[in-house]
């Protein structure tokens, strides 16, 4: 396992285990799975409907709380300063703890940007009070960064983007580290390229045949290759899976290497075309889900 320094000193494990889409009742048994076969960081949100779930499976294992990086979101519908911080006491009460390792704003809202510069300062005051070790953003664009740099005064130590082999963002890449800003990659193996039911003609980097040629001369899988790819490049991957199989596979990424040709000509699969929502256009209509209670 790679540890990754946050810019507050904080260490964070660069593999964790995502929960997008891990249902309720298959979110327990993937977190405690993952534990267990070597992971030490869970990514969640607010949004998922799976906090509960994430706590059990870690109480489930035999691994302790503090040994295990967790990381949550606020979503669009708790922004606010008074909103965010109890957004936090939800999240933690569903949790199941009193501190997370990090705090996340699951993404901007440009058309009510204030809310979101509100819903950040929330997170600063969580940070001084202890009650988060590292607070941070997602699927926040250079421009988005600037303009909370500017409103706000702490520098996110992690922004959490769509990034794959086909979308690799390298703009918003080089915002975050021109700020010390990890960037972590959401959809690392490109499940945005192949979420089932969304009937369009997109095109699943899991089939790529530079990724398959490459796999095959390591001896390891597309979805090992594209994290080595990540890691290589010093970024958080959050691979999801619910398959026992598949989740142990993901975290066996540790005995080989790419070389930097290798690394390059995965680089050059970037199609600068996202599968994911553009960060610029919210959809209202999942900005009117509100959060429950814990
Ligand atoms: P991933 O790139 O992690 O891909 C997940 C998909 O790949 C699932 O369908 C999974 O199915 C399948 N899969 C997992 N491992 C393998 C494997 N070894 N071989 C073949 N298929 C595999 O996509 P996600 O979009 O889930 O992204 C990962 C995490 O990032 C999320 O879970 C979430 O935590 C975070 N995220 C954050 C977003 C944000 O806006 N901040 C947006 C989207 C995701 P199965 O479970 O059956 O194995």
């Amino acid at each position: 396992m790679i540890d990754l320094t946050l810019n507050n000193g904080v260490t964070l494990p660069a593999l964790g285990l995502g929960v997008f889409q891990s249902s309720p009742d298959e979110t327990a048994a993937a977190v405690e799975t993952a534990l267990q076969v070597g992971y030490r960081h869970i990514d969640t949100a607010a949004a998922y409907g799976n906090e509960r779930q994430v706590g059990d499976g870690i109480r489930r294992s035999d691994v302790d709380r503090d040994d295990v990086f967790i990381e949550t979101k606020v979503w669009v519908t708790d922004y606010g300063y008074d909103k965010t911080l109890h957004a936090f006491e939800k999240s933690t009460r569903k949790l199941g703890i009193d501190t997370l390792d990090l705090l996340i704003l699951h993404q901007p809202v440009p058309t009510r940007f204030d809310t979101t510069i509100a819903a950040y300062k929330a997170l600063e005051t969580l940070l001084a009070d202890g009650k988060v070790r590292a607070i941070g953003v997602s699927n926040f664009m250079p421009h988005h960064l600037d303009r909370l740099l500017q409103e706000t005064d702490i520098v996110p130590a992690v922004n959490q983007i769509e990034l794959h082999p086909y979308f690799a963002q390298p703009e918003v890449q080089e915002a975050n580290a021109a700020h010390g800003i990890l960037t972590q990659a959401w959809s690392p193996i490109g499940g945005i390229t192949f979420y089932p039911g969304w009937g369009d003609q997109r095109r699943s980097v899991m089939d790529d045949a530079t990724i398959a040629e490459i796999a095959a001369r390591h001896r390891k899988s597309p979805a090992q290759v594209m994290l080595r790819w990540g890691l290589q490049h010093g970024r958080s991957v959050i691979p999801k899976s619910i398959n026992p199989t598949r989740i142990a596979e993901n975290c066996d990424v540790f005995d080989f290497d790419l070389s930097s040709g290798e690394v390059a000509r995965i680089d050059g699969l970037d199609t600068g075309v996202r599968s994911g929502p553009d960060p610029d256009k919210p959809r209202e209509e999942l900005f009117a889900r509100e959060i429950p209670e814990a």
